[in-house]
């Protein structure tokens, strides 16, 4: 068994963060993750620039070398060959230029390893978190684990949910949750980048049908498309050149490269879209935090964005419960969080409603509807408050800050 202030589960970008600034400012911390290793693919690739400064602010992306990821400085949306519209990061007010694009596992290991000069921070992987401890008054007073065939108990004074979209602590909590199916599901897959590609994120759409084209580390294109809502058992079925030939009429410049390298399904990945809203993210001893606590569609990639920022933000508070050593060893209280969670709440729910807006646009089918979006996109283009709108998108909270 093992007592501490803090118990985190799970080790994406919202709980190896929250673990290294609570660790830093001296909190006991435990964080558990259920796989053997961090690698993971399609997931969480690019980091919109409002993380990027938190990250360079911490001295955390100092730690890695620019090799290691790609910048991601435009995003440029279509109708076939008309472009609707244009987002430069160079023209956002901020002084944070660009996001980047990095493999998930190479900015998770540094924020671990700069955790793990802390004595006071413990990580253990392979563990996964299989039931709740409780008072017998309901408060949360820890969580019991499973490493291999070994059970054991990690008693402590806050739980944190970081556990992602299929958050094991959200279901065990009984924290009441809405998950929205949304039309579609997204298929995932790396191509090498043809030559002389432009280095900017493109959407293209054609009727309800579009594509994702991110440059991707180290010299790949990430391609996403849109199969209906559970239609993976029917686009396979309907085989791999079907498809293939689907994304390619979406962007015949791709040709060569889809044909020279997807063979197989396997090199495929399904992106399952839904979205989850949680209306209360805690209670005594317990609080989610990430996907756990807010799954969001695909949209502008902006998961990681709202992960980070949540631990940022939850950090000072978690931080100042334990340091005032107010109740010293009793479960963190509800009420600390509140306006935590009112401020993250309505950061989130920008993000969430922007997201809802653009997949449905995204999805519209009659010519009437693409007429619509036409006007709308462009109208958003010529805006002269495009990139304020944008910017609370990709900057989040430190907007505000
Ligand atoms: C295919 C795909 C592509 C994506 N692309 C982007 C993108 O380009 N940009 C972007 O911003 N977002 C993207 N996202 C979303 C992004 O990955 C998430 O929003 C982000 O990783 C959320 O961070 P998190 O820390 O909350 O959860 P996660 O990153 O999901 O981490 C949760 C961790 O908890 C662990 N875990 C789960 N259950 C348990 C348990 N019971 N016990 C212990 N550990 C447990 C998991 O193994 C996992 O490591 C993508 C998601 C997917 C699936």
């Amino acid at each position: 068994m093992y007592n501490k202030d803090v118990v985190i589960t799970g080790s994406g970008p919202a709980g190896v963060l929250l673990g290294y600034l609570l660790a830093k400012s001296g909190v006991d911390v435990l964080v558990i993750e259920k796989s053997a290793s961090l690698k993971r693919d399609f997931r969480g690739e690019t980091i919109a620039p409002g993380s990027v400064y938190l990250l360079k602010q911490l001295g955390l992306l100092d730690k890695i070398s620019s090799d290691e990821y790609l910048k991601v400085q435009q995003m440029i949306m279509y109708d076939k060959d008309d472009k609707l519209l244009s987002i430069d990061f160079e023209k956002f007010e901020h002084e944070q230029k660009y996001g980047i694009d990095i493999p998930q596992p190479t900015i998770l290991n540094v924020i671990l390893k700069e955790a793990g000069e802390f004595e006071n921070f413990m990580y253990l992987n392979n563990t996964s978190c299989i039931e709740l401890l409780e008072s017998s008054s309901g408060e949360v007073t820890g969580i019991k684990c499973k490493r291999g065939e070994v059970s054991f108990e990690v008693r402590s004074r806050l739980v944190v949910g970081a556990d992602g979209r299929f958050s094991t602590i959200r279901k065990l909590s009984r924290l009441e949750y809405e998950k929205k199916e949304y039309s579609r599901d997204l298929v995932w897959f790396k191509v090498p980048k043809p030559k002389g590609w432009k280095e900017a994120n493109i959407i293209k759409v054609d009727r309800n049908d579009h594509l994702i084209i991110l440059p991707t580390y180290p010299d790949l294109l990430r391609i996403g498309t849109y199969i209906e809502n559970d239609g993976i058992s029917k686009t396979h079925s309907t085989g791999l050149e079907a498809f293939k030939q689907k994304v390619i009429s979406l962007e015949p410049k791709l040709k060569e490269t889809i044909n020279e390298n997807i063979k197989d399904w396997k090199q495929t990945t399904l992106l399952k879209i839904f979205s989850t809203y949680v209306p209360n993210w805690s209670r005594d001893g317990l609080i989610l935090i990430g996907d756990a606590a807010h799954t969001l569609s695909p949209v502008l990639g902006q998961g990681v964005n709202v992960a980070m920022q949540d631990a940022v933000e939850l950090a000072p508070y978690i931080i100042e419960e334990i340091q005032s050593q107010k109740a010293k060893n009793s479960p963190l209280r509800k009420v600390a969080f509140n306006e935590f969670e009112k401020a993250r709440k309505k950061s989130v729910a920008f993000v969430s409603k922007f997201q809802e807006e653009q997949e449905q646009s995204l999805a519209a089918k009659t010519d009437k509807e693409c007429e619509e979006r036409k006007i709308k996109m462009k109208s958003l283009d010529s805006h002269p408050l495009k990139y304020n709108m944008m910017s609370k998108v990709q900057y989040g909270s430190i907007l505000e800050n």
